[in-house]
Order: C-alpha cells, then structure tokens, then sequence
C-alpha cells in the first residue's frame, strides 16, 4: 500500500500488536544546527573531528535526511509507572537510526525529540534545549565516572519552537527545540518483554528473548529454558551493579519505571534526575513524586527488585517454573547487602574485614543526615584524614549551615572519627595510599543540578561555552582540576528546590 494509509508505515498514535517496533522516519526541522558533539563517543563510531564539522552529519543526527539503505524505526514497549501498569508505551520520542560496527563493536543510534511515532500518545515527540542539555551531558558525566550508561554523541537545535508547561512558573511557554543523539549497543528496556507477556504473546516474547540472548548475551549459549533463567540472571546481577555506581556517586534516576530500566544493566532515559547535594536517603529530584518519593535516594536499590520481579514475570511462559526465577531475586538481596557494603568501604578506603564495619557506616549514614551535609564535597575531603582530633574542620566545608552546627553534631562527629581512625590502623595502607584509592571512587566533580542549570540559562540566549565547559570538566571526574574548583562547591543557595524537569 501507499503512504500514508499503510499500515506499518503510517505514523498515527495506535496500538502496535505482535512487532515490536514501527517504521517511522523523523521530522525535518526548521533551522538544524549542531551546538555540541562528543569526540570520545565519535571515535567509538570511528567518526574523525571533521565527520562531525560535515553538513552530512548535522542533517543525520538532526534528521532531516535518512542514511542511505536504512529504515528508522520506533520500538514498541509497556511499563510499570510509579507502581502501577501502565499498559502500551513505546518511544514516544525516540527514533533509532541504524547501527554501527566498529571496533567489534556494535552500536545503535538513537534519536531524542525527532518527531511523533506511533507511541506518541497524547504528546508531541519533541524535546526542549533544557531537557536535551541536561540528558546530553549526564550521559557522558555518568560514563566518565564508570557507571554504566547509554551515551550521547550529539546535542542540536532544530530552530522550532516547541509548546511546554514550564513546571517552576506554571504558564505554558514556548521553549527551543532540541535533539540528542544517543547512542548505545542496545536500547531494550524491561518494558518491551513485559508488553508480549501482558499480550500473551509467547510467541514473539520468544523471538525478542532469543535476539536479545543471541547478540548481547552470546556467551549464555544456545536458547533453552535454563539459558532463559541464566539470562534473567544476569540482567539482575547487572541492574544491581548499576544501581549500586549510583549509590556510591549520589545519582538519583527520578523514573525509575519499568519502561526506563535497560535489559543490559545501563543508566536510560535522563529526565528529572538529580545528585545528591545534602546526603538524604529520603531525597528525591522528581517534583511529581513528592508524596510517596518512591524513587528516593535510599529507595533505588529496592525499587531495582521491584522491576526485576516484573521482568520475572513477563519471562516466566518461557520458563514455566517460578523456583529458579525466585531464588535469583533472593540473591539479589544477599548481594545487596554484600556490594552495597563493599562499595561503601571503598569510599571509606576499608579493604580489610572487621566485624564492627556495619555499625561504622550506619553511624556514618546517620551523622551525614544530622544536618545538610553535602556528599560529594564530604567523601572527596574525607581522604585527607589523618587524625581524629583535627578532622572536624576538614569536613566542616561540607555543612551548608556552617555557622550553626550544634554541640552535639560536633560530639557524634568526633566519636565517629575516633572509630574510623581505630579502624584505619586495622589497614595496611599509607595515608597516601589510601588517599589514591579512595579518590578514586569518590568523585571531585559531579553535574549538580544547579550547574545544569547555568548551562540551560545561558543556552537559552544563545551561549553555548559552559555546555563545552562542564563538558570538559566531566570528562575528569576524579582528577584534581585546580583551574575548576570553583565547581567543587556546594549548591548556592538561589538553587536550593530548582529542579530542571524532564519534558
Ligand atoms: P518517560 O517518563 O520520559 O520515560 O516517558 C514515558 C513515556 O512517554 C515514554 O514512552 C516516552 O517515549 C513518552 N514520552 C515522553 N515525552 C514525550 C513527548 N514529548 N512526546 C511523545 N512521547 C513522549
Ligand atoms: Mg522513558
Ligand atoms: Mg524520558
């Protein structure tokens, strides 16, 4: 049939049953311009400096021309949101491009805001300068700093307007329209196995496991119901390893909804994220999960257990037995205790095994949550400790209400660093040594929000230069940077609850 009342290619909002995605092309765009590019995620592709300086390249990844012989396309998938199940979902904004082979490796290109697909539902599939800045430059924060995560390759502006409900002032507005590409060696969510088991669509649940199992988990072998279960295996081991990264460096994913949670264990879909500034269990950066915070901060490793059990779910017509998948989600809670310990005394630079360890933390936990004391600033000075009676002062830059920490804080301060200082003389390491390690897992330079959000202020007018700035700093998240330490600061306070929202 013709376009455009053909039935696979005709781009209106619908139902999609038995495929799991939808041709669709992008939208072209006004005035396409390209104001940032990742070299390091360009040379991953085999792209040069000059690849990305090419009208070729700008009008790809702002879509407005299709790459010779490929076909983009949306992919189909479902959710659990904030609890519940929220039926057919799909990218709603996000058109996949093609992939690239280079270096043995394989990549799909994605693009973010390009126009509505089928998945649309009842919003635009656009994006907005502020939110593309804020997923463009995490993105790449987060793989600097080792956490798994899926990858940005280009930040763009189409010159439309786009319409949005600015959520801090309430009034629709119009804002910049923008594009990110991002790239990543699959972009599979929990939520497109989940749609085939709701559907009972063994069939197809089938042919996705088994793409899945053939091109990214290739070393689990052959499909079988024991490689099925090896599978679930492992994407629960990689989700919490994921989830245990964002603990160390105080990243809270704001939606961590079924359909936002990747089958290769990788950090998707930046929308109200935020960094921990004071260090609270209970925080959480998304302004439309204020009641329940059930994405907090301290909630994240549980909320983890959650989707894995719907994953479970939807695996379970191949399995056929509940046994083998509820004893790796069991485990998922042993190993829980056990990394998330590990972690935590990697950050204290602890390598050796001591009874009382447990108790050290919580204690710690406790005290970093008497009064707003910021993470980041706290672990990164922490590995100046040498003794006990000097190192209040060297935290004291870490409370946001200096001039008012009371007695007792100070007294529960002192009493935990007589213990960690006894602790310490139970390691063989030197200051030195130790100072190295711990650095080394404590990051200097995170994307606080309110950093973001000079970034989006100035884009806004036109001026791209901190976008490159905070770019550069992030590429180096544990280096000591003498030039940039005014980023090693607390949040100012104008910033205090400005989140930059998602949409
Ligand atoms: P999120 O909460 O951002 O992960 O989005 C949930 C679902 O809504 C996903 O299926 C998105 O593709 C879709 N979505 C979010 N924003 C838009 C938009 N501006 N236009 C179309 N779909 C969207
Ligand atoms: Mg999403
Ligand atoms: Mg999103």
């Amino acid at each position: 049939k013709e376009l455009p009342s053909d039935p696979i290619l005709e781009n209106s909002r619908r139902q999609v049953t038995e495929a799991v995605f939808s041709y669709v092309n992008p939208k072209k765009t006004k005035d396409p311009k390209v104001i940032h590019t990742s070299i390091e995620m360009a040379n991953e592709l085999g792209l040069s400096a000059d690849d990305l300086k090419s009208e070729f390249f700008k009008d790809i990844v702002t879509g407005n021309k299709i790459y010779p012989n490929t076909k983009p396309y949306a992919m189909c998938y479902a959710g659990h949101q904030f609890g519940q199940w929220a039926g057919q979902l799909g990218d709603g904004r996000a058109i996949n491009l093609f992939e690239v082979e280079h270096n043995n490796k394989n990549w799909k290109v994605q693009l973010k805001g390009a126009g509505e697909t089928p998945y649309s539902r009842s919003a635009d599939g656009l994006a907005v300068l502020r939110s593309s800045i804020r997923e463009y430059l995490c993105a790449e924060a987060m793989f600097h700093l080792g956490v798994p995560t899926t990858r940005s390759l280009s930040l763009s502006l189409t010159g439309d307007q786009v319409l949005r409900d600015v959520m801090y002032n309430g009034n629709p507005a119009y804002e910049k329209g923008a594009i990110v590409s991002r790239i990543s060696p699959s972009f599979l969510r929990f939520g497109n196995f989940e749609i085939f088991a709701a559907r009972n669509d063994v069939k197809n649940l089938k042919i996705l496991t088994d793409y899945t199992i053939k091109h990214h988990f290739s070393h689990l072998g052959n499909p079988s119901k024991e490689t099925y279960v090896n599978f679930f295996k492992e994407v629960s081991e990689r989700t919490l390893d994921m989830i245990i990264h964002w603990q160390r460096v105080g990243f809270v994913h704001g939606v961590m909804n079924t359909d936002n949670m990747s089958i290769l264990g990788l950090t998707i879909d930046y929308g109200p994220y935020g960094w921990l500034e004071g260090f609270d269990f209970g925080w959480t950066p998304n302004t439309t999960d204020r009641q329940n915070k059930r994405y907090r901060y301290g909630n994240q490793p549980n909320i983890g257990l959650w989707n894995l059990y719907q994953l479970a779910n939807a695996l379970y017509p191949l399995i056929e037995d509940a046994k083998p998948l509820e004893d790796i989600l069991n485990q998922y809670k042993i190993d829980f205790e056990n990394k998330s310990l590990q972690m935590m005394k990697s950050k204290l630079g602890l390598f050796n095994n001591d009874k009382n360890d447990i108790e050290l933390i919580h204690n710690l936990e406790d005290n970093l949550q008497l009064t707003e004391t910021d993470m980041t600033i706290f672990f990164r000075v922490l590995s100046n400790f040498k003794e006990a009676n000097v190192a209040f002062k060297l935290i004291e830059n870490a409370f946001y209400d200096v001039n008012h920490i009371s007695e007792e804080i100070k007294i529960s301060w002192n009493n935990w660093f007589l213990k960690y200082q006894n602790r310490l003389e139970k390691e063989n390491l030197t200051h030195l040594e130790r100072k190295e390690k711990m650095d080394a897992v404590n990051p200097k330079y995170v994307l606080r929000n309110y950093m973001a959000q000079l970034a989006i202020d100035d884009a806004n007018k036109g001026d791209y230069k901190l976008i490159d700035e905070l770019y550069q700093l992030l590429k180096k998240p544990y280096k000591e940077q003498p030039e940039n330490e005014k980023w090693f600061a607390k949040r100012p306070e104008w910033a205090r609850n400005k989140i930059g929202c998602s949409m």
